[in-house]
């Protein structure tokens, strides 16, 4: 059944109070239901999230590195997964390689942040990292509090956030700023450029 198949199907058979019902069915978000009905286009949510995936690289042939040509926030690349940006490092481990073990950060062997090959990443333990980023977040507490955070903090701040091992209320204390503040940094609200 072609996509635009199953929209009809949706169309038609959507009444009142069995949207949820017919998003099992047709294992379609909830949301897209709604869309379908209302005439809104859907054709790019519905399409798959590895097929997306890999239009938004180029392969780098001296280095083998599949260079991000998507959306990126502090040189790494993103990508919305179920209307949630994601670091889209993360996402091609969790695609080709493994779900990605809890409280693991996913590094980059090439050092070279665009990259989201996934031969390329590895698991790594986040022990150390935390270290470190306790030792920062000390140093940053000791500032003033109208502090800036440099580039590679919030790359680290993002990174430990989608671990999931931390709450942003964590974090806040950790690097010493609000959770707010966390808040709009792991939503890509803040410093969403290169
Ligand atoms: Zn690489």
């Amino acid at each position: 059944m072609s996509i635009t198949e199953r929209n009809q199907a949706i169309a038609s058979e959507y009444r009142w109070g069995n949207a949820k019902e017919l998003a099992a069915k047709y294992g379609v978000h909830f949301t897209t239901i709604v869309k379908i009905v209302r005439g809104q286009g859907v054709t790019i949510n519905d399409t798959p999230l590895i097929e997306r995936f890999k239009r938004r690289y180029t392969v780098n042939k001296e280095t083998g590195c599949w260079e991000w040509q998507g959306t990126m926030a502090n040189g790494y690349g993103v990508i919305s997964v179920n209307n949630v940006l994601q670091l889209a490092h993360r996402v091609s481990y969790e695609l080709f390689v493994d779900s990605i073990p809890s409280g693991a950060l996913i590094c980059h062997r090439c050092d070279n942040r665009p990259c989201v090959n996934p031969e390329h990443l590895y698991a790594g333990d986040y022990s150390d990292n935390m270290r470190d980023a306790q030792e920062r977040g000390q140093y940053f507490r000791e500032r003033a509090r109208n502090v800036r955070l440099k580039q590679t903090t919030v790359d680290e701040i993002r990174e430990l956030y989608s671990t999931g091992s931390y709450t942003q209320k964590e974090l806040a204390e950790k690097f010493g700023i609000a959770q707010a503040h966390v808040s709009r940094l792991v939503h890509f609200v803040q410093w969403p450029k290169n």
